[in-house]
């Protein structure tokens, strides 16, 4: 995977579904429905999106997207960031009941030209075959999209309808 597309800059992306995607900024298409990605919005708040990741095929991998093309936590205000903390503990919670992970990544770079938060699942068999920690992340999202199969991707289309169910209840 090439870095700019790593860190979510390049202007074109193709989902783990198979979906062609282009735009100028893919926080941006996804914030504006330009861009649908897999397993649809998993919760939409006044200024946040969360969804699964579209080119990752991980069960439980979801990201925090703000709506406003900003690239820093410096630049949210105060309403932004308790929305952002809430959706942030509430996908925590979701994930460690339906995907039954004990420990989640949080990645968040400004190098990134639009604000997203990882939340990341770490799943033992990450541990077994790949490594523990934020070094082998790159890793595992490259392993996880070599290996991809229609259980996995089944999968993390349940995990996000799931999910979106678990939020549901919560803000209802
Ligand atoms: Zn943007």
């Amino acid at each position: 995977m090439k870095d700019e597309n790593f860190a979510g800059n390049s202007k074109s992306a193709i989902d783990f579904l198979g979906n062609k995607w282009e735009y100028d900024c893919m926080g941006c298409a996804i914030a504006n429905g330009e861009m649908k990605t897999p397993g649809g919005i998993i919760y939409e708040g006044k200024y946040t999106i969360l969804v699964a990741d579209p080119e990752i095929p991980i069960p439980g991998f979801f990201i925090v997207n703000i709506k406003k093309h900003i690239n820093s936590f410096s630049q949210l205000n105060k309403e932004e960031r308790e929305e952002i903390g809430d959706i942030i503990v509430y996908a925590q919670r979701a994930i460690k009941k339906i995907c039954n992970v004990k420990e989640i990544t949080l990645v968040q770079e400004e190098r990134a030209s639009h604000f997203h938060i990882w939340i990341f699942p770490n799943y033992s068999w990450m541990n077994e075959k790949i490594g523990k920690g934020i070094t082998y992340l790159r890793d595992i999202c490259e392993y996880s999209k070599t290996n991809a199969n229609k259980d996995i991707i089944e999968e993390v289309l349940y995990i996000a309808k799931k999910a979106k169910e678990y939020f549901k209840e919560i803000y209802k």
